[in-house]
């Protein structure tokens, strides 16, 4: 299991596993431009995250399920990003679509 990153800074794609961050938070880092994130706002995302796979594998005796979380589609009160404001209403007609 991967997880998608782009990088805020020079822009670049890159997936890192799931298993390496839970191993080694320090390796998060932009593969293009170096850039790195704090490892204990890494550690805490994989702590949540073992949290969220645990009621994933308990919940999957009744349903199978897969989970679509992006840092630009975030529900209230998260929102999007900082800076992105104006974006809000088209982000919020998307919402309804979806659902
Ligand atoms: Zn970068």
């Amino acid at each position: 299991m991967t997880i998608d990153f782009e990088c805020a800074g020079c822009g670049a794609d890159f997936e890192v596993d799931v298993a390496i961050l839970m191993e080694d938070a320090t390796k998060l880092q932009c593969p293009n431009c170096d850039a790195k994130a704090d490892p204990h706002s890494v550690e805490d995302l994989m702590g949540a995250l073992d949290d969220v796979m645990a009621s994933m594998a308990h919940l999957r005796r009744k349903f199978h399920f897969a989970l679509n979380m992006e840092t630009d589609d975030l529900p209230p009160p998260y929102g999007p990003a900082d800076g992105e404001q104006e974006e809000e209403e088209v982000w919020e007609e998307e919402e309804d679509v979806e659902k």
